[in-house]
């Protein structure tokens, strides 16, 4: 009884036909956004996460559990499973926790609706949020410890027609300290990313959708230049990570600090190095370009969906092509893919079905180069999840040769571009998806689903 306001909720005929699904390697992803669907187990990813989490939250002795310790251990509990985001999203008749892991949403379990109020409340007092308020979004953070590791939760609270929902971001990045090699560059592309940095100014851009793993690439390549000798000031939006040695100044849209202000802000500072969370306005975009051009090396982002749309992307914002040609030192392009856990992973060799469907996808060229090669196949143990354990990027970064800078002065389209780029050599995202997969490093499945999801 004491356990019976603690529900797991799944449904395995959903997940079932997820997995059917993800054979054709295109699904979209389902309404609510749950379950691993990529020929893996999602069921098993939810098991454990609902299993942990549900022995944890058991109520023991006097059966009384408090919500401050409920509120604790749901923390505690995702930070174990390796969760980047924490949903509690509620519902008519109850209240339901999420749990992103390695990017993908599992439905966890379920909590009763009827302490839903006292969840919140107890989560907006960690945050110093107002505790009266229900009725408007609240933004807060919470800084916790965990195995002797201190991080932050990024707490957004907002109301919705069943109540106010809440979504926590663990920032656990803060130290860690990566080598671009760890997320997965190849020395191809290592290579060109030395040089890019180590020009004296100039602009290296990230590019991707949300959640592609464009803040940890810009933050490793800070790091490896956070040097005494050097000067480095950030606008960030939200500061992911605080980094020793560095200026980091966060966004404000209510006091009217945005990336544009902040952005002239640092200029009359003077630093070497500057780096803008994002480029999303002409605004921004024509002082990050002058700035690169005046001896600053400027790192940024871009919302698009590959390395050479950025061109086009920063055409439209108004920039000159001959601004772009003379400061656009490097664009990367990247997504994340789920690593295989080495213990479980199998080899597999494709069955003639599933190369007929890749050609639905994958262009002859990538298909005839990778001819009789092995894959491997997600299984699933108790060491990971799905057959999964966390993530790597895959990645492509291109250059601006005499040809391409040809093109962009003749305002080229994007496919142009693009074109002209793996002429001129570059290893596009989905041929170093591709490699992964065949090293073992991932599944081909995982590789078309961030594609194609
Ligand atoms: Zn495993």
């Amino acid at each position: 009884m004491a356990f019976s306001w603690f529900r797991k909720k799944k449904s395995a005929a959903r997940a079932n036909q997820d997995s059917a699904k993800a054979e054709s390697g295109a699904d979209k992803k389902s309404e609510n956004g749950s379950g691993a669907k990529n020929g893996n187990d999602p069921k098993q990813a939810a098991k454990n996460a609902a299993g942990a989490v549900g022995a944890a939250l058991k109520p023991t002795g006097d059966q009384k559990l408090s919500v401050i310790k409920l509120v604790d251990t749901l923390i505690q509990q995702s930070y174990r499973l390796r969760a980047s985001d924490i949903h509690l999203d509620p519902e008519e008749n109850l209240l339901k926790v999420r749990l992103r892991i390695d990017g993908v949403m599992h439905d966890s379990f379920v909590l009763p609706k009827s302490i839903h109020q006292e969840v919140i409340t107890r989560i907006k007092v960690m945050a110093s949020m107002r505790t009266d308020e229900h009725q408007t979004a609240q933004d807060g953070r919470i800084r916790v410890t965990i195995e002797e590791k201190n991080f932050d939760i990024r707490v957004s609270i907002a109301p919705t027609y069943y109540g106010e929902n809440c979504v926590m971001r663990l920032l656990s990045g803060g130290d860690q300290a990566f080598a671009l090699k760890d997320l997965g560059f190849s020395d191809e592309n290592l290579e060109k990313i030395e040089r890019a940095i180590t020009k004296p100014y100039g602009m290296i851009l990230a590019t991707g959708p949300t959640g592609s793993g464009k803040t940890t690439t810009l933050y490793t390549i800070l790091q490896k230049l956070n040097t005494k000798e050097v000067v480095i000031i950030t606008v960030e939006d939200p500061i992911e990570y605080s980094i020793g040695g560095l200026e980091q100044i966060q966004v404000n849209e209510r006091t009217g600090l945005t990336f544009a202000k902040g952005l002239r802000f640092i200029l009359r500072q003077d630093p070497d190095i500057i780096m803008v969370g994002e480029i999303r306005d002409d605004e921004t975009a024509g002082i990050a370009v002058n700035a690169a051009l005046t001896g600053h090396l400027m790192l940024s982002t871009l919302h698009t969906n590959d390395s050479t749309t950025a061109i086009p992307r920063l055409l439209d914002m108004g920039v000159e092509p001959f601004l772009i040609t003379s400061t656009l030192n490097v664009a990367i392009g990247q997504r994340l893919v789920r690593q295989l856990c080495g213990s479980c992973k199998k080899k597999k060799k494709l069955t003639k079905a599933e190369i007929d469907n890749l050609k639905r996808f994958v262009s002859e060229k990538i298909i005839a180069a990778n001819e009789g090669a092995d894959f491997y196949a997600a299984v699933g143990c108790n060491e990971c999840s799905g057959g999964y354990k966390s993530r790597i990027g895959i990645h492509e970064v291109f250059e601006i040769d005499s040809g391409i800078r040809e093109l962009i002065v003749q305002k080229a389209s994007g496919d142009k571009i693009r074109e002209a780029a793996i002429k001129s050599g570059m290893i596009t995202m989905l041929e170093d998806g591709f490699k992964k997969a065949v090293a073992g490093v991932t599944t081909l499945e995982e590789v078309l689903r961030v594609f194609y999801e």
